[in-house]
């Protein structure tokens, strides 16, 4: 453990050192990129402490995960169980009516007292049975809350690139995109999709695939500018998110993607695979009108098009 904080606080020295340096915005998202960075550049074993880390801590968010699971099915249960007694207590209520009604004619009233207060008891009793239950059910919903929001806060970082999120992904998009709407400014969407990807896994398993698209995570991360944002979109799809660039600018930072992977191999680290791929980029750039799904949808259909015209190649919104 104390070699992984060595490790962090050497890697983290040097991050800190260079955006102070280079004036790089100090948001955590920007800094754990840079973080990463640094990481790739430094020994093999200081890479290896922090990777054995990350995967303790997302096991342990996975714990989390199978806990809230295990209080949802408690309180499950519970539900049923009160769903059971308020059955049973309507039914008993129904009944009792039934037998205070059935008293036509009233000879002896001190018999009549008895049996009510009796069934009177039973149907407190009843209620105070629900009273407590529904109390349970409620500081289980409480202690659900809390861990779902335990399991929220640490689910910002792909599991497998290290890249941050789809979620991570969004949140950002929507700051991004509330600057740029208040500030007058722009930004611009890479969408990148891997070619042919589902041969890779075909040809050399899922495994070798999964060691593919950690190696394109860290190409990436290493190939982009400071302030850029990578993240995984989902499956093979990765979206970078360009702040204050524009569309001319994103055209040419998708075709360097496109140039650096020509010149590239990954290597997916615990097969010992190594191959060459190529992407497909489809670019979008913030327009007034837009909502974050509405720029996504415009990269998407470059995407699109891309792929039509033969992949390997970056298409904008322009050519739509
Ligand atoms: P295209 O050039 O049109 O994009 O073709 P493609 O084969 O890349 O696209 P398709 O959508 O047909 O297949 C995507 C493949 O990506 C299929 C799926 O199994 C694979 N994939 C998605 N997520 C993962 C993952 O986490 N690990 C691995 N190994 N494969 C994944
Ligand atoms: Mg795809
Ligand atoms: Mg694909």
């Amino acid at each position: 453990m104390e070699r992984f904080y060595l490790t962090v606080a050497r890697v983290a020295k040097k991050t800190l050192h260079h955006m102070v340096e280079h004036r790089i915005p100090m948001l955590p998202d920007i800094y754990s990129r840079h973080f990463y960075r640094f990481l790739s550049s430094t020994d093999k074993e200081s890479q290896e402490i922090i990777e054995e880390q990350r995967q303790g801590d997302f096991k342990e968010a996975s714990n989390h995960q199978d806990q809230s699971l295990r209080i949802m099915k408690e309180l499950s249960t519970m539900i049923d169980k009160l769903d059971q007694v308020t059955g049973n207590h309507c039914a008993q209520l129904d009944n009792h009516l039934l037998n205070l009604k059935a008293y036509g004619n009233i000879t002896d009233l001190a018999q009549l007292k008895r049996e009510i207060a009796e069934e009177l008891g039973i149907v407190i009793d009843n209620n105070k049975a629900i009273h407590s239950n529904i109390i349970d059910a409620q500081e289980t919903v409480k202690r659900l809350q809390k861990k779902m929001e335990e399991v929220a806060d640490m689910a910002t970082i792909d599991e497998l690139t290290g890249l941050c999120n789809r979620r991570a992904l969004f949140s950002r998009l929507s700051e991004e995109h509330s600057r740029a709407k208040r500030y007058n400014q722009t930004f611009s969407l890479l969408l990148i999709d891997i070619d042919d990807f589902k041969n890779v896994n075909d040809e050399y398993g899922h495994q070798v695939g999964d060691g593919i698209l950690k190696g394109l995570g860290s190409f990436l991360r290493q190939n982009l500018r400071d302030s850029d944002f990578p993240a995984r979109f989902g499956g093979e799809e990765f979206i970078c998110l360009l702040p204050s660039i524009d569309i001319d600018q994103a055209v040419q930072a998708g075709n360097k993607i496109i140039k650096m992977l020509a010149q590239s191999t990954l290597t997916s680290r615990k097969t010992g695979v190594t191959l060459q791929i190529t992407v497909s980029i489809g670019v979008a750039n913030f327009a007034a009108d837009d909502d974050v799904d509405s720029l996504i949808k415009r990269a998407d259909d470059a995407l699109y098009l891309a792929k039509r015209r033969g992949k390997n190649q970056v298409v904008t919104e322009r050519e739509l």
